[in-house]
Formats: structure tokens, sequence, C-alpha cells
């Protein structure tokens, strides 16, 4: 895996006091709420449970703390409390109603109407991850990112079924709206994908425009 690289001066960064108690990783990054955890000894991280709601469900049995943290790479099983409970995936905490959303999205997605995977931000702990490095979130696919701000999003359904004998590659994958019967009748339900009501913008612009570091205006 390639290495997670921090801009120059990351440790000078402010810490919003709800990500300066997250636990750190070897060189002292704060682990995101929803990252990824590498168990020591086990093999098998995740398998398919049943939900009376939601029917198929992959579930992780990832423990935040216990093992190695796989920085950018997300946890599924809190990837959907965030995105279902509008929890920052960084600090883990609840982003108020009455405060925007943010999202960031790699590669393709951010340039139409598009389905983003990565979950919300408090825009204070986006700013914190975009100074010190945006990999923390969004891992390998912070290829051409964008930014968007929402009041709100939608939610939709990522389902996944094998479709061969090699459970990484031969996997199908299908999106549809949150809760259709055809979705529990396709395969495991793996991530809820965000569709915010918002313009986006690309990071550098959005990252140009960020206050000072330091000023106030976090909600911390
Ligand atoms: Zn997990
Ligand atoms: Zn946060």
């Amino acid at each position: 895996m390639e290495e997670t690289r921090a801009r120059p001066g990351w440790k000078q960064v402010p810490m919003p006091s709800a990500v300066a108690g997250l636990p750190r990783d070897g060189r002292g990054y704060p682990v995101g709420w929803a990252t990824l955890w590498e168990p020591r000894d086990s093999p098998g991280r995740s398998s398919v449970i049943r939900s009376p709601e939601e029917g198929a469900v992959l579930w992780c049995y990832c423990v935040t703390g216990t093992g190695t943290p796989l920085l950018g790479q997300v946890c599924p099983r809190r990837q959907r409390t965030a995105m279902a409970r509008r929890r920052c995936q960084l600090c883990g905490t609840a982003i108020d109603r009455d405060m925007k959303v943010l999202f960031i999205a790699g590669r393709s997605e951010g340039k139409a109407a598009q389905l983003v995977p990565e979950p919300p931000l408090h825009a204070a702990c986006a700013a914190y991850a975009a100074r010190v490095c945006p990999r923390l979130v969004v891992g390998d696919r912070a290829g051409a990112l964008h930014v968007t701000e929402a009041s709100s999003y939608e939610l939709f359904e990522e389902r996944v079924r094998p479709s061969g004998p090699d459970p990484e590659a031969d996997m199908l994958r299908e999106v549809f709206p949150l809760g259709s019967r055809s979705a529990l009748r396709f395969g495991a339900l793996e991530n809820l994908l965000a569709s915010p009501a918002g313009t986006w913008v690309p990071f550098a612009a959005w990252f140009a425009g960020l206050p000072p570091s330091g000023s106030s205006g976090s909600p911390f």
C-alpha cells in the first residue's frame, strides 16, 4: 500500500477538539472514526448477515483501536452509520441539522450529478484533513478531488453479489434507491451512497478559500 504523505508542518495545524480525542497511528496521525482497522490475527474481517429491514448486509467486524488502521480505507459498517445518521467520518460526532455537511469526492465523482461513497464531514474537520493530508479522508481516490457543502443529501444503496469464484474480483455491484424491493433481491448492502444537494467545486478552489488556519469560526 502506498504511504499516506503528510503535508509539511502538519503537526502545527490546530486540531479540532473532537479530532484530538481520536486514536493515532505510528506517525501521530489522528485515525478517522470511519477508518477500517486490520485485525491482528483473525483472517475473516467481514461476512454477510441478515437484517429484517435491510436484508443481506455486509457486516464488518473491525474494532477501532485494535490492530492496524488502514488510513484512507473506510469500514463499511461505519460508512453506513455515518451516511444514515449524518455523522462526521473524521471525528465521528453528529453534524447539526442547521450546519452544512461537506462531501469530498475523488476521481470522476464530483464532476456531474453523481453518488458519493465518502461519508460527510464537518466543515472544520474537512479543513483540518485538507491541511494535514486529504488522503486521511479519501485514501487512494484522491485523484481529482471535488468538494461540496450541502444542507441535505439523498441516500442510495450500493449492493453487491458474487458472480464467480473469486469473492474480491468477481463481484457485481448495483445502486438502488434507499429501501427498494429489488435491492433486497439483488444482494448484500455494502455502502450507502450520497447525492448531496450542493454545487461541486474543485478541491483546490475550495482549499484556497479557507480562512487562515488557526482563525476562529470552528464549531468546536
Ligand atoms: Zn469495520
Ligand atoms: Zn467532524
